[in-house]
């Protein structure tokens, strides 16, 4: 039996405006006091008329081509109805069939690329507070929170594993900060997370899939990649118990509980025919030009896979790459770098992997003369090959053990002796000379 989980995540993403989504009450509702920041628009009052913010949609563009969707040409919004007490107007307003970005896709670092089906605009709910009030159980609403823009992220089911999902959302996280649309601030409630999960099990009879389960709003990856790894067992041993496979009709919507760590039925889940979506009557289509995508694109800032790729280019191995790519005080000293190459300070002098691994462990004080430090760490260092030698002989006589693995063919143990001596030579011999000498002794 071969078990194979599909896992998808919608991810939304409060959007960092002065104002509301359609209205000009300030967005930033966080710790504020319940209901002082609301108007006719964001409580759904009758009559009030909603007007589109441009800055939201243009974040939530930029998320999507960040995310290599495609801005779709003609865009609207529609009315998504259901019955909340967090939701005054009775519908929330969203994007059903025709969203803003479509069609992306993000890459993990295994080169698996997770497909992103749609990235759309919608407004944020109320917020309840279940309190006691002079000694009576009662829900609050607060509509501060009404009416903030939010954007959704919709993944295909691509991932196939908690740590890849975490992956992905760990990745999101860092775009949507790179390109400054939202704080993404977890703690806050800034992005939640909604992982869609079932499993393909074959066996002698065939492919077998589990009903689709949708856990809601969590806050934080560890419980996303917790909740996962509860709904994956629990569908198998369901599946092993009942046999029940997906249909269209069975879809369930659960919670998850942090201090049990369980999942928790709260109701099946509403079909797109439920929320009776229909075109918002108050807001005309949008016709996206071209040009305000290329504008947009234009705007974009360096990716983080980007800014990986560039130092790798620069000859920075992947690992250092990953250490400093999104710490841009280094980012500007390899710039200057990148840019001297040729002139004062010749390429041949500096091994940019042992300066960025100096930058990365502080032992460069980025605001000095990066060069005179690197040269003082590199150059006064130990580079008489007779001591290094002297050096590796003494750790290599003090583990004899390791010698033996490496004898038996486990070579990846000189990396070990690498660390050993760059640990002697506090840190200043050249790790390559230091693994030259390291092999040639082992083989002796
Ligand atoms: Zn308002």
């Amino acid at each position: 039996m071969k078990i194979t989980p599909l896992i998808g995540l919608e991810v939304h993403v409060e959007l960092e405006t002065k104002s509301k989504m359609f209205c000009g009450c300030p967005a930033d509702h966080f710790g504020k006091v319940p209901n002082t920041q609301t108007c006719p628009v964001c409580l759904g009052l009758p009559g009030a008329l909603p007007v589109p913010n441009k800055k939201a949609i243009e974040s939530c563009m930029k998320i999507g081509l960040a995310l290599n969707c495609s801005v779709n040409r003609l865009s609207k919004f529609d009315r998504k109805q259901y019955f909340y007490p967090d939701l005054a107007k009775g519908y929330q307003i969203s994007q059903y069939d025709q969203p803003f970005c479509s069609g992306g896709f993000l890459n993990l670092d295994s080169g698996k690329t997770i497909g992103i089906e749609r990235v759309h605009q919608e407004e944020d709910t109320g917020k309840l507070q279940h309190t006691v009030l002079n000694g009576e159980k009662v829900t609050l609403v607060d509509f501060n929170r009404s009416g903030v823009p939010l954007v959704e992220i919709v993944s295909k089911p691509d991932m196939s594993s908690s740590s890849e999902a975490k992956e992905y959302l760990k990745k999101i996280h860092e775009i949507i900060r790179t390109i400054e649309v939202s704080n993404a601030d977890m703690e806050k409630g800034q992005m939640r997370l909604e992982p869609t999960v079932n499993i393909c099990i074959e066996d002698n009879s065939g492919s077998h899939f589990t009903p689709l389960v949708e856990i809601k709003n969590i806050n934080s990856f560890n419980f996303a990649v917790q909740a996962i790894e509860y709904e994956v067992k629990r569908q198998v041993e369901e599946f092993e118990k009942t046999g029940i496979e997906k249909t269209p009709n069975n879809k369930t919507t659960r919670g998850y509980d942090s201090v049990k760590k369980i999942t928790f039925l709260q109701r099946s889940k509403e079909e797109a025919k439920d929320y009776r979506y229909f075109p918002e009557p108050d807001i005309p289509p949008f016709i996206i030009e071209n040009e305000v995508i290329e504008m947009l694109r234009r705007e974009l800032p360096l990716l983080p896979d980007q800014k990986i790729a560039d130092l790798v280019k620069l000859g920075v191995e992947e690992r250092f790459a990953k250490l400093v790519y999104n710490r841009q005080e280094v980012m500007n000293v390899l710039d200057v770098i990148a840019s001297k190459n040729d002139e004062a300070i010749p390429a041949n002098d500096i091994n940019i992997n042992r300066l960025v691994s100096l930058m990365a462990n502080g032992k460069i004080d980025i605001k000095k003369d990066v060069i005179a430090q690197y040269d003082s760490l590199t150059k006064v260092g130990i580079t008489d090959t007779t001591q290094l030698t002297q050096i590796v002989q003494n750790i290599i006589d003090d583990n004899p053990s390791i010698v033996a693995e490496y004898k038996k063919g486990k070579i990846n143990v000189v990396g070990f002796f690498v660390g050993q001596a760059m640990k002697a030579t506090k840190g200043s011999a050249d790790p390559k000379t230091l693994s030259t000498i390291i092999s040639d002794l082992l083989v002796k």
